[in-house]
């Protein structure tokens, strides 16, 4: 199918891939918003967070260690960092395939939108 994370998932498309696993894989973003703009995404397809169910408990909280241990890496942990999903249209979500932004590098804004 079309979606575009499976297919950067299955290296169909390029990405510059920081982090991968056999569960989830993390890259950067195309339109960076800070110095750092990784997304971390499950390789199962999850079209939004709404999809996420009981079995699914141990896959995200994989991914949210391996944000920290990203978030240390690029030496931006002590200063801070910012985790997001954007959830659905009126959440900001233009992929239907579940991510976390990982955002740092630069002080965020306080707002949250
Ligand atoms: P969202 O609005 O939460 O759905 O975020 C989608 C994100 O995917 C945006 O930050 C885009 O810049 C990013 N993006 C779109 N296409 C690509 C791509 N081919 N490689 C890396 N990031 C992408
Ligand atoms: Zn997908």
């Amino acid at each position: 199918m079309g979606c575009i994370f499976c297919k950067i998932i299955n290296r169909e498309i390029p990405s510059k891939v920081v982090y991968e696993d056999e569960r989830i894989i993390a890259f950067e973003d195309i339109n960076p918003q800070a110095p750092y703009h990784i997304l971390l995404v499950p390789k199962k397809h999850l079209a939004t967070l709404l999809e996420i169910s009981e079995e699914d408990k141990e896959l995200i909280g994989h991914l949210f260690l391996i944000a920290n241990q990203i978030a240390k890496d690029k030496g931006i942990a002590e200063k801070g960092f910012r985790v997001i999903v954007n959830c659905n249209e009126e959440g900001g979500q233009k992929i239907f395939h579940l991510h976390f932004h990982l955002l740092g590098g630069r002080r965020l804004s306080d707002a949250m939108g």
